[in-house]
């Protein structure tokens, strides 16, 4: 594992990273800085202070020192020289595509990738000349002979949303390297703790905050991290011109969630162990996909490249969709909710639910079956989210 090598204090970066105590006061929470303003000393300051973020404060769409301490933050974890903080992940997203890509760009993109990153590229980046296609980065075959002479980046997730499959990021960061293309791996599944992939050679990793970053289901956010000319050149060109910064209460919200990243991860990574083994053995249980089961198609690789597996397990019951209905309407603490990273267990049934919107055809060839279920594994006992499961599967 290759984090594991270079001993990374992930506990006291959580807690640590960007944080001194306030000069004034002592004070050693975030300060909360709900200004949309900064005076300035005269007009020379303000000029100066007008004409770059990096001469000092100005106005709180170009900067805030709540949301620098999360991106400090943030980089600290990921290893980055930069983060970037949004209001959502979509904003991070889409804040990112449109400063690096132009009219007769290709990207090649991962067929799993989450729903509004999948919109992005076929409606909002298609109406502006910007072609991607579709292939399953987890065979790493596919990709070079998917890039085109005008390809300029190839963006994936790993693990990916919501089959849990797992993309060999050494091997894509070393392919876009040879052939000049930004990679992008959207490590949301993951958080920092479980990987880091910019030292796997990844040029941009892009996180929904609003997930395991957060972790209470109570903010949302999101964040890109990378080289800091890169980013920077974001925060200049989409992020404070687009406008989806983040506001200061929010990024408290989010700092306040990092401290204890660390522990959450490692409660959810064992709680959804003890899940899926708890399923895969269940004989009304078809399949379990969760990247620490040896049967997970890329269980060595995530072995190889993860901390820990994470806290999300897709399942199919052998009644295929009828089952999967019973089975969800018949639970009783899991909560029926979508999003993710969240200290609650949470279920849901992508097919009618988050990936509606794409065909049957297309979703059964991204692996998303009529009775998929997707399961965030939350911070519970585990026992009480496995009475829970027996129960309701008693019912099908
Ligand atoms: C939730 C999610 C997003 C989008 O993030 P928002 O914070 O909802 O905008 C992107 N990618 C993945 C993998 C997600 O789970």
């Amino acid at each position: 594992m290759p984090d594991k090598d270079k001993k990374i204090h992930y506990g006291t970066l959580s807690v640590r990273a960007g944080q001194n105590p306030e000069p004034i006061t002592g004070a050693i929470a975030a300060p909360i800085y709900q200004t949309t303003n900064y005076q300035f000393r005269d007009v020379e300051d303000g000029a100066k202070k007008c004409e770059s973020i990096y001469n000092g404060y100005c106005y709180t769409r170009l900067g805030n020192p709540t949301i620098a301490i999360l991106e400090e933050k943030m980089a600290a974890l990921e290893g980055a020289e930069e983060a970037l903080a949004f209001t959502t992940g979509v904003a991070a997203i889409s804040a990112l595509l449109f400063s690096q890509l132009k009219q007769g760009d290709h990207v090649v993109v991962d067929d799993t990738s989450y729903s509004a990153t999948r919109y992005l590229f076929d409606n909002l980046l298609a109406k502006f000349g910007v072609e991607a296609t579709f292939i399953d980065t987890s065979v790493v075959e596919n990709v070079e002979p998917a890039i085109r002479p005008h390809t300029k980046m190839i963006y994936f997730e790993s693990p990916a949303n919501p089959t849990v499959k797992v993309v060999d990021i050494k091997a894509i960061a070393e392919i876009a390297k040879a052939h000049h293309l930004l990679s992008v791996i959207d490590s949301t599944f993951a958080s920092p703790i479980i990987q880091r992939p910019l030292d796997l050679g990844i040029d941009v990793v892009m996180h929904s905050a609003t997930k395991f970053i957060g972790g209470h289901g109570d903010v949302m956010g999101g964040i890109l991290c990378g080289k800091k000319e890169l980013i920077n050149f974001i925060r200049d060109d989409t992020y404070k011109n687009m406008g989806g910064v983040i506001m200061p209460l929010d990024a408290f919200l989010l700092i306040r969630g990092l401290k204890t990243l660390e522990v959450r991860v490692q409660k959810h990574c064992a709680n959804a162990m003890a899940v899926a083994k708890y399923l895969e053995a269940h004989p009304k249980v078809d399949r379990v996909y969760y990247p620490g089961l040896p049967s997970h198609p890329q269980h060595e690789l995530a072995k190889r490249q993860m901390n820990d597996f994470g806290g999300m397990i897709t399942f199919e019951l052998k009644g295929g969709l009828e089952a999967g209905v019973t089975f969800m309407n018949s639970l009783k603490f899991c909560r029926l909710a979508v999003s993710l990273g969240d200290v609650d267990t949470l279920i849901q049934h992508p097919a009618s639910m988050t990936h509606w919107y794409v065909s049957r055809e297309e979703r059964i060839k991204a692996g998303i079956q009529d009775g998929s279920v997707r399961m965030s594994v939350g911070i519970e006992d585990a026992e009480d989210i496995i009475l829970d499961l027996e129960q309701a599967l008693a019912q099908v």
